[in-house]
């Protein structure tokens, strides 16, 4: 029987390979034992990749952790077909049709395991398919940020399908809370894509055999940037008589914050038929943005402009840039209800692992050089045709960037 918020009083599981990593870094083993996510980003992964921990070997290691209390692990299911329809840098394994591999080859062997009775008291959230359904909202059809890799899933419906099919088989063990992946309030926030995310949400939730009982939340901002809270400003302030919703930066969304954003998002999907009881998590591993750059006061009141720029806690170039951002920070520790509507605060993109290559490097993951990732591209229609803000010499999606992690720590918020 499913809790009603899986993290409360529970431990989270500590990945030991993400925890080695971070402990071998100067500094680092002031973050080791923090949870972080595990990604399930490849169907190799399953088993376990280049004699590295399969999903079996998490969760015996979980029962570990474990011991006699009760413990979350939290897997992030990754590998649609077509994958990262919008950028490069995360493209998978399976090309846009091969649906029925990402059905047998990778959904039914990891629901098989999740399901084995040796692992029934662990609470096994799962994270669905970062960036898929978000993607067929904004970046299709007659939008100019539309791709045409995003109008062929948009067509095909996998993205749909492998979502509905995730969800309906993962939650056939009792012990699995199924979190849907939101997008963040710098993507879904705008009129135009609030009210037809939490439609798309619920036609992939009722498709392939899932049911909106298959879904226990949501879960925004997950290897995002986006700040938790805004403190100098809120989406009601004005600067004489105008509102900072007219501003650059928040360019007239209805959320300045991912906090605010999560909670009203929640809202939406309960009133399009999700159960009143979701709960939302927010991934706060890399929104910080502490450090000597924190703005300690509210900008000076020259303009709307003036105002949010000298204010704003989230100090990228433009709030669409996605990868390696530089000048960020750890966010809030891990932690159970923080806030209402919130089941956690948690770290599902495991920090100092790269988005994305700034140049160019042979894979055989299936990862694409994006330019996104490259701190001299001038952008796309996505960020406003502005600089990216990535971090220079960054390896491939997923691998250690040592440079960055560093940079994490120093600007981390609550400082470490
Ligand atoms: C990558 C995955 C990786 C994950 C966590 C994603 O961007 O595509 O390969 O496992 O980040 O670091």
């Amino acid at each position: 029987d499913r809790v009603d918020n899986p993290y409360a009083g529970a431990k989270v599981y500590v990945n030991p390979e993400w925890s080695a990593n971070a402990a071998a870094e100067p500094g680092g083993s002031r973050v080791a034992n923090q949870p972080t996510g595990v990604w399930l980003d490849r169907i190799a992964a399953i088993n376990g990749v280049n004699g590295g921990m399969g999903l079996r070997d998490h969760l015996d290691e979980a029962l570990v952790q474990k011991g006699s209390g009760e413990l979350v692990i939290q897997l992030v299911i990754y590998n649609l077909p077509g994958r990262d329809c919008s950028a490069l840098a995360s493209n998978g394994e399976l090309g846009p049709t091969e649906i029925d591999r990402y059905k047998t080859e990778y959904i039914d062997p990891i629901a098989a395991i999740l399901a084995d009775p040796k692992y029934a008291d662990l609470r096994i959230v799962t994270t669905v398919e970062i960036d898929s359904l978000p993607n067929l909202v904004t970046n299709t059809g007659s939008r100019p940020t539309a791709t045409p890799e995003c109008d062929v899933m948009k067509a095909n419906g996998n993205y749909v399908k492998g979502v509905g099919y995730a969800l309906n088989k993962l939650a056939d063990a009792g012990n699995v809370y199924n979190y849907v992946d939101a997008g963040h309030h710098g993507w879904i926030g705008w009129d135009d894509n609030f009210a037809p995310s939490a439609q798309l949400f619920k036609e992939a939730a009722t498709a392939e055999g899932a049911t909106v009982d298959d879904v226990h939340g949501f879960i925004t901002n997950t290897a995002n940037y986006s700040a938790l809270k805004e403190e100098n400003f809120t989406i009601n302030s004005t600067v004489n008589g105008t509102s900072v919703r007219q501003s650059k930066w928040v360019d007239w969304n209805r959320y300045v914050d991912e906090l605010s954003f999560a909670q009203a998002f929640r809202n939406q999907l309960v009133s399009v038929g999700f159960n009143s009881n979701i709960g939302m998590l927010i991934d706060t591993s890399r929104n910080g943005w502490g450090g000597s750059a924190r703005p300690t006061g509210p900008g000076a009141t020259t303009s709307v402009d003036t105002y949010v720029d000298g204010g704003r806690y989230d100090r990228r170039i433009h709030i669409g840039n996605w990868c390696n951002q530089a000048g960020a920070g750890l966010g809030e520790r891990p932690q159970a209800s923080p806030a209402a509507g919130i089941d956690a605060y948690v770290w599902m993109k495991p920090p100092g692992e790269s988005d994305g290559s700034s140049k160019a490097i042979p894979n055989d993951e299936g990862k694409g050089f994006d330019q996104m990732c490259d701190p001299a591209f001038g952008g796309t229609p996505r960020n406003g045709y502005n600089k990216t803000g990535a971090l220079a010499d960054a390896p491939i999606s997923g691998k250690w960037f040592s440079a960055q992690f560093q940079q994490l720590m120093q600007n981390a918020y609550p400082p470490l």
